[in-house]
């Protein structure tokens, strides 16, 4: 049994302007996948990125891959970290 909900992938651009697309995502490997195609034309900075989970949660998404969500690392501070990529 798969454990994947579909869930919003949202990305912030520029002054806000917000696109919200589908996409799918597992919680076990914090992995997304496959993310409904956006239009990003004339758009240049991208300043946030999040998924919306079914529940309204956020969770920050990796601004390396792109495609995995970061988890929380206890350490003394708490620091955010994606599964695959280095910090
Ligand atoms: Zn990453």
């Amino acid at each position: 049994m798969s454990n994947e909900a579909t869930v919003k992938f949202v990305s912030i651009w520029d002054e806000g302007t917000k696109i919200r697309a589908n996409s799918k995502y597992n919680p076990e490997t914090k992995e997304i996948s496959d993310v409904q195609e956006m239009n990003v034309d004339g758009l240049e900075v991208l300043e946030q990125e999040y998924i919306e989970l079914p529940n309204g949660a956020r969770l920050e998404v990796c601004q390396n891959c792109h495609r995995h969500t970061l988890v929380l690392v206890m350490r003394s501070i708490e620091v955010l970290e994606c599964p695959i990529c280095d910090a």
